[in-house]
């Protein structure tokens, strides 16, 4: 989501919705809101391909 730090996993319970951008207090990465959510969203993306069983022949 958007409160997630895609470089630590440190979840930011203080965001709100009117914070477009926001420094993450465990690394002190800065986020940008929606770019941040892209690259979670991605990254989860990623991790149901790898666990996903293959098929015959894969
Ligand atoms: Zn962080």
């Amino acid at each position: 989501s958007t409160k997630t730090c895609h470089k630590c996993g440190h979840k930011n319970n203080n965001i709100t919705l009117k914070d477009r951008q926001w420094n993450c207090p465990k690394c002190g990465t800065h986020h940008e809101r929606y770019h941040n959510a892209a690259i979670n969203i991605l990254n989860e993306g990623l991790k149901t391909l790898k666990t996903e069983p293959r098929g015959p022949g894969g």
